[in-house]
């Protein structure tokens, strides 16, 4: 019998191996709905981003025959998912390409203007709007005007409606895993307990989305987590949660329940922590929780550079966290950013230097993103921030740091990681 199911391909480009957490929410929560679930077919299709191989892209899809695209936009596939959009559209017109994601959210209606062949972008969370776009696409149901959280083309002007509330009960979004939309592997299986993050670095583009907080149940969180640590072949996963120990009610459930569910010694890698928050309470839960390692700042040592990015920053609270963690066996992993305004290249030397001093067990350097929605985006000229406007958005001088400084930050702090994390035993 023929397939006359529409067929909705949902793309994305990550980290070799891994999975996107994002479009198993969407296909989730879209086959949640039963029409959709009856009438269509959706597949995620995830590309290593390393090799960024649009023509095998264009290969799948061209195989596959879809009626519908998504796709899911980090600044760090954005310039290939343009180009497989361009190749797309010219051999598939009439297929609708729906973009999503932290690098087109907070410049929707600028992405739309510069790229023809995107047909709508989806300001911020995804699950709801898609599922509406799905029922405008294939249905024919209401129109594109009404659909909150969406900016369109129609007739060559971009239309931008209004944004959409984000969904409060997060369990009405249902478990990728538990559903097996997604199969948790090891080493690259994500969880998340809630959304959202109190903090406004002003790198991140956390900080520019949601300030309240959104959990998923602890019943939810409980099963997903029963499911992946009652697999013996899943020696670790993570949690993609933007602070683990928000507070230490949560977390001490967390760990609880953690706890309760690991039967074969599974362990929780590079989760991120509030290293100023941590005592000895908390390295009891991160440890009962099965942390071996953590994911951390400083960012920057220099506390004037902290404060313009909106941090909080107190160099002894956080070395004493970092040592709490040493202590108690979890490996810790410390994050510098090159090029925040504030900094230059002799302070650069200070943080490295500073974070040395920490012996953590990774230095992970990064040159600073400006990234479209964050803090840092808007007060650009504030900072004197100049920048590319092109993903990835590398900064190239701010008002401290002048081009040249980064530049040899970036040499100086790259090799001294490189040695020192290669010198590690
Ligand atoms: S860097 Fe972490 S703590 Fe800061 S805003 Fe982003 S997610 Fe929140």
């Amino acid at each position: 019998m023929p397939n006359h199911r529409r067929r909705i391909l949902l793309v994305s480009f990550n980290v070799a191996g891994h999975d996107s957490l994002a479009l198993g929410y969407i296909k989730a929560f879209a086959l949640n709905a039963p029409t959709v679930a009856r009438q269509t077919e959706i597949e995620i299709l995830g590309f290593s981003n390393e090799e960024g191989n649009v023509r095998q892209a264009l290969y799948y899809m061209t195989e596959f025959k879809p009626h519908l695209i998504g796709f899911s936009c980090y600044v760090w596939s954005m310039g290939t998912i343009l180009e497989l959009a361009r190749s797309v559209k010219q051999i598939m017109p009439r297929v609708p390409l729906i973009a999503g994601g932290p690098e087109v959210g907070p410049m929707a209606d600028e992405y739309l203007e510069e790229h023809p062949a995107l047909d709508v972008v989806v300001h911020d969370e995804g699950e709801t709007v898609f599922l509406d776009l799905i029922r405008y696409f294939f249905a024919g149901k209401g129109r594109l005007e009404d659909i909150a959280g969406i900016s369109f083309r129609r007739d060559q002007e971009v239309v931008r409606n209004t944004d959409r509330t984000p969904i409060k009960d997060l369990d009405k979004i249902p478990s990728p895993y538990l559903t097996g939309v997604l199969t948790p592997r090891d080493g690259v299986t994500y969880l998340q307990s809630f959304r959202g993050c109190p903090f406004r670095c002003g790198f991140c583009y956390e900080a520019g989305r949601h300030k309240m907080l959104r959990f998923f149940s602890y019943e939810r969180v409980k099963a997903e987590v029963a499911l992946v640590m009652g697999d013996p072949s899943i020696r670790s996963f993570h949690f993609v949660d933007s602070v683990f120990n928000l507070n230490p009610k949560h977390l001490g459930k967390l760990a609880s329940l953690l706890q309760k569910a690991n039967r074969y010694n599974t362990g929780l890698r590079t989760i991120e922590v509030f290293t100023e928050q941590v005592d000895e309470e908390t390295v009891r839960y991160l440890i009962q929780a099965g942390v071996q390692s953590v994911e951390t700042g400083p960012q920057t040592a220099i506390a004037e550079t902290q404060k313009r990015i909106g941090r909080y920053f107190d160099a002894e609270k956080f070395s004493r966290g970092v040592r709490l963690m040493q202590e108690a066996g979890i490996d810790v992993w410390c994050d510098l950013i090159i090029g925040l305004p504030g900094d230059n290249f002799f302070r650069c030397v200070f943080s490295v230097a500073y974070t040395m001093g920490l012996g953590p067990a990774r230095i992970v350097i990064s040159i600073l993103h400006v990234l479209p929605g964050t803090p840092l985006f808007e007060k650009a000229e504030r900072f004197g921030m100049a920048f590319d406007p092109a993903p990835p958005h590398y900064v190239i001088a701010n008002d401290s740091f002048p081009f040249d400084q980064i530049y040899n930050a970036v040499l100086f702090s790259s090799s001294a990681a490189k040695e020192y994390n290669v010198a590690l035993p």
